[in-house]
């Protein structure tokens, strides 16, 4: 297996910070010419919601994703190393992994102290805000300015917790509550200095709701279901125990808005008296339609299934029309030319397959994140890049395209050389990528994993049965099976790949040093002192 050692993770960043130094010249890096950084980070949003990934799903466009991909690079393997917000989010600001970084589940808290990227920046002399959803629990540091969602909240008339210790609800969709904050801060922001603008939604987080804009959007559509929206598990024992199936575990009120009762309306009780009507008025018919001849079985979960996929897509039309709003305002104010904009989102999202919504697991599509970076005159317009790139890779290629570098130990390399070079796999560059998962919500087992390019190894870390226990490997031959229906691990024309893959899950856990369980159990976290968390704001 090609990883150096861990003393050899800075070697590559030393070496890109070398290379950009010589294109620029040193001398030359003024405030000035540093480039701005624009960063969008949505939440669940998946790639197969993305037109730019071209899956070849019949999907609504997306088109100012596209832009960024049509004038940028995609990256059409980048995945994350533990598919749930939290601990995601704590790997994108820190460059590590969850066993090194101090969030492993949900529970998790980000440790104020903590080394990041914006800190770095803001150290190194950027101007620096977040606006929209933090779901790290502590006030963000590294900020000379921010306005975070105080957890999850609602998708109407949100509740904000800013950086000067105010606490406010705001009318309207939090899609487009979050790009006005951050548009009015970017017209209003230090200009003697370079800035990095994070601008991360709530959606299209479950229960999907979007804005009024979006609502009467795809209403005479049928969307295509994927072919594994009937999965029957076979052959793989933990994946069938799932808590998050379309058919058993989606809410029919809260999820779908299927208003049978009085009480269902309890779903929109945020939403203001107009909000609740156009809410009301645009499933009625539809609802009334089911209530009076309601489909059951199959029929039942194709409803589902539709109602879901019209809901969540409208809330991606949403995040699309706003990361819109965002371009716009750059090229007015003459910002596109020396910003790169980087478009992600915590992890993927189970569009139906395998009869699923959520994430958790390290199946393809929610193993996979988002990402698309643009930045003109440096990297080519309309490239794609095929190389395993991860969320630990965003901390060290960001301050490197800044002139800076990560001054702690993290596990990501820089992108650098890949965005350079048109996308063109570097020699040497890594050849599995590492995941692990154990916050147990939604019935998904606890289990860690690594993908090369062709194959990917499951392992069920802490089984909870006999036939789990039975069965704590999958092996999927991803070239042949992309859909993972079929788990070769007892496959006997696969007995020497499963070894092979089997040592090399060993030599990749040991490579991350991820061997001391006790960070894993499952519990809160470390607390840190209380002035350090966002308290709710005081309701109006
Ligand atoms: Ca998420």
């Amino acid at each position: 297996m090609q990883i150096p050692s861990f003393s050899a993770f800075r070697l590559p960043l030393n070496l890109g910070i070398l290379f950009l130094l010589m294109g620029h010249g040193a001398a030359e890096l003024g405030a000035q010419d540093r480039p701005n950084i624009v960063f969008f980070f949505s939440d669940d949003l998946t790639t197969q919601a993305i037109s730019a990934y071209r899956y070849g799903l019949d999907l609504p466009p997306t088109p100012n994703i596209d832009r960024l991909a049509n004038e940028g690079m995609l990256f059409e393997n980048s995945f994350c190393g533990n598919s749930i917000c939290t601990p995601s989010r704590c790997t994108v600001m820190t460059g590590l992994h969850s066993h090194k970084n101090g969030i492993v589940n949900l529970s998790g808290a980000l440790d104020p102290e903590r080394p990041t990227w914006p800190k770095a920046l803001q150290q190194g002399g950027y101007s620096t805000a977040i606006f929209g959803k933090w779901h790290m629990k502590t006030k963000p540091t590294g900020f000379d300015e921010w306005a975070v969602l105080s957890g999850q909240e609602s998708y109407y008339n949100p509740d904000f917790f800013f950086s000067n210790g105010e606490g406010r609800r705001i009318e309207g969709h939090s899609t487009d509550v979050v790009t006005d904050l951050a548009l009015d801060w970017l017209r209003r922001r230090d200009k003697s200095m370079p800035f990095a603008l994070m601008v991360q939604h709530k959606a299209p987080h479950r229960n999907w709701k979007p804005s009024l804009r979006e609502l009467a959007l795809y209403s005479d559509i049928e969307f295509p279901e994927p072919p594994s929206l009937f999965d029957d598990y076979e052959s793989r024992i933990a994946a069938a125990s799932h808590k998050m199936g379309i058919d058993g575990h989606m809410r029919m009120a809260s999820d779908l808005m299927m208003f049978s009762t009085e009480k269902d309306m309890g779903v929109i009780n945020r939403f203001t008296p107009e909000q609740r009507k156009a809410y009301v008025a645009a499933f009625d018919t539809e609802n009334a339609a089911f209530l009076k001849n309601p489909p059951t079985g199959k029929e039942l979960v194709r409803w589902k299934y539709q109602r879901y996929m019209k809901n969540y897509l409208r809330c991606v039309a949403g995040v699309d029309r706003n990361v819109g709003r965002v371009l716009a305002e750059l090229d007015k104010a003459g910002l596109s030319r020396n910003t790169i904009v980087v478009y992600s989102a915590d992890q993927g999202f189970y569009l139906g397959e395998h009869g699923w919504f959520d994430k958790r697991w390290a199946y393809e599509e929610s193993l996979k994140m988002p990402l698309i970076i643009r930045w003109p005159g440096k990297v080519k317009p309309g490239t794609r890049c095929a190389a395993m790139v991860q969320n630990i890779d965003y901390a060290p290629t960001l301050l490197e395209a800044a002139g800076l570098s990560t001054n702690w130990d993290v596990h990501g390399i820089s992108l650098l050389p890949l965005l350079m070079q048109g996308g063109a796999t570097p020699k040497g560059w890594r050849d599995t990528i590492y995941y692990r998962y154990m916050d147990g919500g939604h019935g998904v087992a606890q289990h860690s994993a690594i993908r090369t390019n062709d194959f990917k190894l499951l392992y069920f870390d802490r089984p909870r049965n006999e036939a789990e226990q039975n069965s704590r490997w999958e092996l999927f031959d991803l070239r042949n099976d992309p859909q993972e229906l079929s788990n070769l691990a007892a496959d006997r024309v696969h007995a020497q790949k499963l070894k092979s893959l089997k040592d090399r899950f060993a030599s990749t856990r040991k490579f991350y040093d991820d061997t001391n369980e006790n960070v894993w159990q499952r519990g809160p976290g470390k607390r840190y002192a209380s002035e350090t968390y966002i308290r709710p704001p005081r309701k109006r």
